[in-house]
């Protein structure tokens, strides 16, 4: 399995940080903040290759990149099709964002919205508006990826057993209750949830500098700490 890191960071941006944002194999990508497409761009990825948009939730910093996506794959003249999955009518709200952009119609051909796959198991993060978990099961490894959660058993449910474990971890350990209040996790509480799902590798992700500080000083074999514009191949 191919993880290639667009973005590692929570939805207030630092110097060359990127909001959360992964390609899973070349050909999913998970969540699509802003600068989605300057990162493609700058890394020689075409839009064309991706398949499927996981998209978590709604808000701008997973979500907000996703009509300049559309915009610049319309560019590849592709007549491949894509399959953006998501929340809350993610349907009539990208379309309702297109129109409001002018977006011209043949930009908008070849896009379908929550098609089922076996290998994508959809769960639920626990976050202030509707926030989906996915579960991606390809070849004989498996992914699983919050959105922006705070402690539940179910992403421990649906994490369960995962070779690649990507978990947010905005807040650092000593900010456990304005984590809680905002839907967001602890790196405590993100590592806590990862060894409960006995997982494999954990890939903290949604950071701030404050969390990022205290992973880096975490010495566990066990972590992988991402680095934005890397690709990392799990054998
Ligand atoms: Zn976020």
């Amino acid at each position: 399995m191919e993880i290639r890191v667009i973005g590692t960071w929570n939805s207030k941006l630092s110097k060359n940080r990127r909001n959360t944002s992964y390609i899973i194999n070349n050909n999913i990508l998970m969540d699509c903040g802003p600068h989605t497409a300057e990162s493609f761009i700058n890394n020689g990825i075409k839009f064309s290759d991706i398949d499927i948009i996981l998209i978590s939730h709604m808000h701008l910093d997973h979500y907000g990149g996703l009509p300049e996506f559309i915009w610049q794959r319309a560019f590849e003249s592709t007549d491949k099709k894509i399959m953006i999955i998501g929340p809350d009518d993610i349907e009539k709200r990208t379309h309702n964002i297109l129109n409001e952009y002018y977006t011209p119609d043949y930009f908008k051909k070849n896009i379908e919205f929550n098609g089922n796959f076996e290998n994508i198991i959809i769960g639920n993060g626990k976050h202030s508006i509707k926030d989906y978990t996915y579960r991606l099961e390809i070849g004989n490894k498996t992914l699983f990826y919050t959105g922006d959660t705070s402690y539940s058993e179910e992403i421990i449910k649906n994490g369960y057993n995962s070779d690649i474990f990507i978990h947010e971890a905005t807040y650092p350990s000593n900010m456990e209750d304005i984590a809680a209040k905002y839907g967001h996790s602890t790196v405590n509480g993100a590592y806590k949830s990862f060894k409960s799902s006995r997982s494999k590798i954990f890939i903290p992700t949604h950071m701030s500098e404050l969390s990022l500080h205290e992973i880096a000083e975490i010495d566990d074999g066990d972590i992988l700490l991402p680095e934005e514009n890397k690709k990392y191949v799990i054998p």
